[in-house]
């Protein structure tokens, strides 16, 4: 587990690149530069985890394009101490972003390997999550709601009515919706039963999947 002085020099290359693309959000973008994202990825891949690029990880998943993790992110509009739910953990890396701004992150794995390894990294990083769950997204956290945010990291066919539900008045939900392709969708709950939908450009996830799969 090395973070060495040139995989610090090539992370300020990629904040310049997702600078480049449009991302504004200096905490995000200074998270981006401080997460050791070549530690999130299997060795196979240690050499391209400071491309702007999304990369397999265990259990057929991927770790998304930093691209979109800042581009999600910054539609999110966490402030430190904010209540975020995360569905898709994956490898952890969008998990740490949320922890670098100060959320409370809670954040729900539906493949145990993955819950598993993550579970067991994120610490050894220094990043401590509320809470790693391993289950169903489509459920969201009832719980722990209502979320200030929550961001889904795999694509949605469409818009589960439980993540909708388990928002804060003012809260905001993040979530590429689509089959082959997705939307970015960002979600704000203006009053209990009112929603304020605003559309983004297309991107591409791996899908979010129903228990059935
Ligand atoms: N945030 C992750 C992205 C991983 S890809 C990262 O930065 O690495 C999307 C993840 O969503 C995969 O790990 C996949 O297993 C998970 N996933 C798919 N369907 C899910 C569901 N219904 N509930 C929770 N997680 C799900």
């Amino acid at each position: 587990m090395k973070d060495t002085f040139k995989h610090k020099g090539m992370r300020q290359q990629l904040v310049k690149v997702v600078e480049s693309k449009g991302i504004t959000d200096k905490n995000v973008l200074n998270a981006i530069g401080k997460i050791p994202r070549h530690l999130f990825m299997d060795s196979g891949f240690l050499d391209h985890a400071y491309q702007d690029k999304a990369f397999p990880i265990a259990a057929d998943q991927t770790i998304s394009q930093p691209y979109t993790v800042a581009f999600q992110t910054q539609l999110l509009q966490v402030k430190s101490g904010d209540k975020v739910l995360e569905i898709g953990t994956g490898s952890g890396y969008q998990t740490a972003v949320l922890c670098e701004l100060g959320a409370q992150v809670y954040s729900i794995e539906r493949q145990h390997e993955l819950f598993k390894k993550t579970s067991k990294f994120l610490p050894k990083l220094g990043y401590r999550a509320k809470k790693l769950i391993f289950g169903d997204g489509y459920i969201g956290l009832k719980e722990e709601a209502p979320f200030n945010g929550i961001i889904v990291t795999a694509g949605a066919p469409f818009v589960p009515k439980p993540l909708l539900s388990q928002l804060a008045i003012g809260g905001r939900l993040v979530i590429p919706v689509g089959d082959d392709v997705q939307t970015m969708t960002l979600f704000i709950r203006r009053d209990p039963k009112q929603f304020e939908k605003h559309e983004y450009g297309e991107f591409r996830f791996v899908p979010l999947l129903e228990d059935k799969n």
